[in-house]
């Protein structure tokens, strides 16, 4: 679909007049957990087929006015982003790869059918609203200011076909650290009866009815007393996906990791991201199918020695066991394993500014 943008859009600015009073900003930021709470103000841009990207503005964060018969409540035509904003020692605030969330934005909006914004103007939009919320950025170790960037088709209209009207919109949440207490290993459940995704369908889009279908063996999971779900492939149930919310990786003692191929997963920047360092590491990356039954052989005869699931939120996390109907592997009190954790405090480094930035990841906001 096209855009009509031809240069990079301007923002109009209306400053909140009700800004939460800095005691109560600082209450917020000493205990801020995840997506509970949220900045002073957001972002909105709108889309018509007529105009294209038009009238930016930054403004007081509040509901939005949808007509009932907008077509994103009846029809899913929705998509989304998460990124974060994080504090360095030295007061600065910095985005990890936001043009990579740019990016995806766009290929999620391809397969939506919803029109594609302009890289300039995502960036820009995240800038802007991260410049006038910029002391919702906490600063206690590892915790951030997480932004979510959607667009949703606004126009009221009942007939299916791709909406006319548009919205992309940015809200901002401070983020508490994901393992105050240590790393712990995340212990997970296999999803046998359902499946995520299928070949053509939306999985290696960020689209909102990915996670509503995800909800039911998320349940099944924690009934199982199991933190997370792991999806297989829905034609064969025998290769490996992901996870609800993380892409997985396997360690092999020879060096060797394996991820699962793109294809029907989402391509997380932090999947990217982990396989660049790995092979810097010299370590031989391998996207491609994997079994669940190579999991099971592996850690059997000892050849898989780490398993890692990774994504924005939690950065790099160990799985420490998977349960399935009729079999378990791992155990549930595994160690985080050395690759493991010696990335995460790579990845880590570089988004607080501890590690130097070779790859040009970090953009100062
Ligand atoms: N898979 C799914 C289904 C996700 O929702 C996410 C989180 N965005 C990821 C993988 C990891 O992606 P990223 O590293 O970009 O956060």
């Amino acid at each position: 679909m096209s855009t009509t943008t031809a240069f990079p859009l301007a923002f109009d600015t209306t400053p909140s007049s009700a800004r939460r009073a800095e005691a109560e900003r600082e209450a917020i930021l000493a205990d801020p957990g995840f997506g509970k709470h949220f900045t002073d103000h957001m972002v909105t841009i709108p889309w018509s087929a007529q105009q294209g990207w038009h009238d930016a503005v930054v403004k007081p964060y509040g509901p939005l006015q949808l007509d009932p018969a907008a077509s994103v409540l009846h029809y899913a035509q929705e998509i989304f982003e998460g990124l974060k904003a994080y504090r360095w020692a030295d007061g600065s605030v910095w985005a990890f790869r936001p043009e990579a969330n740019a990016e995806r934005l766009q290929r999620s909006a391809r397969r939506l059918s919803l029109p594609e914004l302009p890289e300039a103007d995502f960036l820009s939009a995240i800038e802007h609203l991260v410049k006038i919320d910029q002391e919702w950025v906490p600063t206690a170790p590892e915790t951030s200011l997480y932004l979510r960037p959607f667009m949703i088709a606004s126009e009221a209209f009942l007939g299916v076909r791709p909406a006319q009207g548009v919205d992309f919109h940015v809200i901002a949440s401070p983020a508490g650290a994901y393992f105050p207490g240590g790393i712990e290993p995340v212990s997970i459940w296999l999803s046998e009866d359902w499946s995520r995704a299928g070949r053509g369908g939306m999985g290696a889009a960020k689209t909102g009815g990915n996670y509503a279908a995800s909800l039911l063996p998320q349940a099944e999971a924690y009934e199982q007393g199991c933190q997370q779900v792991l999806f297989l492939d829905s034609e064969e149930r025998t290769w490996v996906e992901e996870l609800g919310g993380m892409n997985v990786f396997f360690v092999y003692r020879d060096g060797r990791i394996v991820t699962p191929a793109l294809g029907t997963i989402l391509e997380g920047i932090t999947r990217s991201s982990v396989i660049r360092l790995a092979e810097q590491r010299g370590h031989g990356v391998e996207e491609r199918r994997f079994s669940i039954a190579e999991w099971r052989e592996g850690v059997e005869s000892g050849e898989i020695v780490e398993a890692f699931a990774c994504g924005t939120a939690a950065v790099i996390t160990p799985i420490g066991r998977l349960k399935a109907r009729d079999f378990e592997i791992g155990a549930p009190d595994a160690e985080p394993g050395a690759l493991t954790m010696s990335l995460r405090d790579e990845l880590t480094g570089i988004q607080y500014g501890r590690v130097e930035d070779h790859h040009g990841w970090m953009r100062r906001l």
